[in-house]
């Protein structure tokens, strides 16, 4: 029974196992100790392990009385013969007591063996395992270091980032432009100046709004002329800064626009506008346009005009030479009359180009006038004209006064009374009423009516453009309606026609300031 269990348990372990009687009698060995001695386990049984090593004996006695008086296994070491000779093996061994039976006195001792070199080559392994992992526990030790400093180092980078960031939106936030960060894909705002947010009339703080619905005015998705697409290249990194015009649909005004896709602080890749306002340099821009438009218009239309009289003179210099030959003193006085009037045709273009050239400007302070009393005087001074034409001019008793360069808006009220006469047609009757009227949206304005030939409403504009004549054998030169008009839009007042058509009359209203807010040019 009790080999049968030592058979058991020895037959897969590693160890040479011995079962040993208290006297040292070896009664059974599993097959590790067979072969470690070289000898079948048959002949190992029932002779003296101190037979069987080299250890002295007394010192073997020693190691098992201490073994069969220990409640523990006893570690020791044991040197075995083999059955080669002079080959001995060394071993590790731990003796473990054994009671078999309660009723058996004596105990019995399990002996475990382990090869001295493979406990050693065990040792080694165990020694490169703990080197090993002492190696991987320093590598730890400096990972967790390293670690540790990149954290702080990012912490410090991170500091770093968010002060220059507060510097940078500090320095946003001070400029006289239009700044703001949006989020390229969402179009979600991430940041607005205050200068953008006063400007636009933003509420809050305006972050977290979309772009294309709180900057511009009336757009159903993102704007068509968004500029995204422009500011990154095909790898989606950052291009160049992209420069453009555009005037801002919500508020008007015209905007010189710097884009540029960014990193923003959270690490996404953003688009940062910066619009600097150049309402200003574009309204001058048009007026210079439509000047230079108005100053060819203008070469063309003089050069053109002039040309008439001087052919005319040229003309009939040649027939009074003619004459002059013949003696025929009497077409000579009627050439020599045409040459006059063809001079003075000239003379008058030449006084109105000159007085086109002044108008630029109001010469003149504002000040206080009574369109009645300007009005009767522009009457007095046509007089001769209102007496050809048997017109009857009423003004409008007591109209409000207005607050103007008073020269120039006496020159407005008599172009439009003589042109009123002038184109009576062929009215038996010509009526001229100048009066005052409070238009539909509260506004003041005057207007000078008359029951003349009238004006087709599609030339209701062209009339105001210089050198304009409906009729071209009509007398004048076409430039009293533009002065008008440039007068009347210097002073921040607006003119314009009304006529049930030809032969219907017309009728021109004009607004002008009644307080002293004249528009210095
Ligand atoms: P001018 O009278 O020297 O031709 P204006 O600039 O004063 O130049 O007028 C331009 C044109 O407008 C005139 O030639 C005429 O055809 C038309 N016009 C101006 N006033 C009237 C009016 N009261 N009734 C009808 N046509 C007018």
């Amino acid at each position: 029974m009790l080999r049968q269990c030592f058979d058991e348990f020895t037959r897969s372990s590693a160890y040479a196992c011995f079962l040993i009687s208290s006297t040292g009698i070896i009664l059974r060995s599993n097959a590790v100790a067979a072969q470690m001695l070289g000898q079948g386990g048959d002949l190992l049984a029932g002779r003296n392990i101190t037979q069987l090593t080299t250890t002295p004996a007394e010192m073997v006695v020693h190691y098992l009385k201490r073994c069969l008086q220990s409640r523990e296994p006893v570690p020791g070491a044991l040197c075995w013969q083999t059955d080669m000779p002079g080959r001995e093996v060394d071993c590790y061994c731990h003796g473990h007591r054994l009671f078999i039976s309660p009723a058996e006195k004596e105990p019995v001792l399990l002996l475990h063996c382990q090869l001295r070199e493979r406990a050693a080559n065990s040792f080694a392994a165990l020694n490169q395992t703990l080197e090993n992992l002492r190696v991987s526990h320093h590598k730890l030790i400096h990972k967790s270091n390293q670690l540790t400093n990149e954290i702080l180092e990012r912490k410090e980078v991170k500091k770093k980032l968010a002060e220059s960031h507060e510097r940078l939106t500090t320095v946003l936030d001070g400029l006289d432009a239009v700044v703001y960060v949006a989020d390229m894909q969402t179009y979600e705002l991430m940041f607005l100046n205050k200068y953008a947010i006063d400007i636009l009339g933003i509420t809050g703080s305006g972050v977290g709004q979309i772009c294309w619905q709180t900057l511009q005015k009336d757009q159903t998705g993102p704007c068509s002329f968004c500029t995204n697409q422009r500011l990154v290249d095909a790898e989606g990194n950052p291009a160049d800064v992209y420069r453009w015009e555009f005037q801002n649909t919500q508020n008007g005004c015209w905007y010189d626009i710097r884009d540029r896709a960014i990193r923003w602080i959270d690490g996404r890749i953003v688009r940062m506008e910066i619009a600097t306002d150049i309402t200003k340099r574009k309204k001058s821009e048009q007026v210079l346009e439509q000047k230079n438009a108005e100053l060819e218009n203008f070469t063309y239309a003089i050069s053109h005009d002039l040309k008439s009289p001087i052919i005319t003179i040229k003309g009939f210099l040649g027939s009074l030479v003619s004459d002059a030959r013949t003696g025929d003193f009497e077409r000579m006085e009627a050439d020599v009359n045409r040459i006059a009037k063809a001079a003075d045709k000239m003379q008058a273009l030449l006084d109105d180009v000159l007085e086109l050239s002044r108008i630029g400007r109001l010469v003149n302070p504002a000040a206080e006038l009574s369109m009645t009393e300007a009005a009767s005087e522009a009457i007095e001074d046509l007089a001769a004209l209102i007496r050809e034409k048997n017109a009857v001019v009423t003004v409008e008793a007591d109209m409000p006064s207005v607050f103007v360069d008073c020269h120039r808006i006496r020159e407005v009220m008599q172009n439009l009374i003589e042109n009123a006469v002038k184109y009576s047609g062929s009215q038996a009757e010509p009526r001229v009423e100048v009066g005052s009227k409070v238009l539909a949206d509260g506004q003041g304005a005057y207007f000078v009516k008359d029951n003349g030939i009238g004006i087709e409403p599609k030339f209701y504009d062209k009339i105001f453009g210089l050198f304009e004549k409906l009729d071209p054998h009509s007398p004048g030169t076409g430039i009293g309606l533009a002065l008008v008009k440039r007068i009347i839009e210097l002073h921040g007042g607006k003119i314009w026609v009304e006529s049930t058509g030809q032969d219907h009359g017309s009728i021109f209203y004009f607004t002008l300031p009644r307080q002293q807010t004249v528009a210095e040019d």
